[in-house]
């Protein structure tokens, strides 16, 4: 197959994300207070906020993993939670990658596909690929404790894309690497974003990945959406202070 082949099939169509007051309470306490966004199909959008305001929350009600107390999630153009998780088209892609240490960097990425029963030939060019974009191809037969930190997240994140999902959600994906591996990561992940063209949303409460890697930053503060926009336009014209001061202050 052709290195051109190979990536369209590697490429599932980006979607488009919407949520229509999406409101989440926990008992009593409502920590997602009616949250109202349109994310376009191939957007780089990033979720900002301090820690607890809420940003886990939301990108788990994007999954479909919360059940809402009001509002609606669409993907694609389809309530998130009228479609069976496995076609929903969201893959997550967490800080701890929580990779299985007994199987191969392989086998790691193979296993959703392997669970779904897709066709051994189908495994084989989805891995390969993933590993090709990833520059994981010398590393498959190994084991994730022969691997470095860098390369154990790009394992998790080839996890994510042999899926083909429409939509990536990242939650904190770097925050337990080093500063240098950040910055490394920070360009794959771009590089990434420009080669499969998938809707990504990422969540991070560090202001200078949010500033680097946006398309669009939403800032988030106690469950509320504060202000939507391009990184410059945030910075340059702050609707208020709390945008002002945490996109505006070095982190
Ligand atoms: P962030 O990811 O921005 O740090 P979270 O989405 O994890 O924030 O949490 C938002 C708020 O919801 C916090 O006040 C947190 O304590 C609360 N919360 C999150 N998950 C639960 C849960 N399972 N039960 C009760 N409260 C929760
Ligand atoms: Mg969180």
């Amino acid at each position: 197959m052709s290195t051109a082949a190979a990536a369209k099939a590697t490429r599932a169509a980006a979607g488009g994300v919407k949520l229509a007051d999406a409101r989440k309470s926990f008992g009593d306490h409502e920590v997602i207070h009616g949250v109202s966004l349109g994310i376009e199909p191939g957007e780089f959008c990033v979720f900002v906020g301090p820690s607890g305001c809420g940003k886990s929350t939301l990108l788990r009600m994007i999954a479909g993993l919360e059940t809402m107390s009001a509002g609606r999630v669409e993907i694609a153009g389809r309530d998130v939670t009228e479609v069976e998780p496995a076609q929903r088209g969201v893959a997550m892609v967490f800080q701890s990658y929580a990779l299985y240490p007994h199987l191969t960097v392989f086998d790691n990425m193979a296993f959703s596909l392997q669970i779904a029963r897709r066709p051994k030939v189908e495994i084989r060019t989805k891995v390969a690929e993933a590993a090709r974009i990833l520059r994981l191809t010398d590393h498959l037969t190994k084991r994730p404790s022969q691997l470095s930190g860098g390369q154990r997240q790009r394992v998790a994140i080839g996890r994510a894309i042999v899926r083909e999902p429409k939509v990536f959600l990242f939650d904190e994906p770097l925050s337990n690497l080093d500063a240098e591996l950040r910055v490394q990561m920070r360009l794959e992940l771009a590089r990434l974003h420009k080669e499969i063209g998938a809707t990504m949303i990422y969540v991070t409460h560090d202001q200078v990945e949010a500033m680097t890697m946006a398309d669009r930053i939403v800032v988030l503060e106690a469950g509320v959406v504060r202000q939507v926009g391009r990184p410059l336009e945030l910075y340059e014209n702050p609707d208020d202070r709390f945008v002002a001061g945490f996109i505006g202050s070095p982190a």
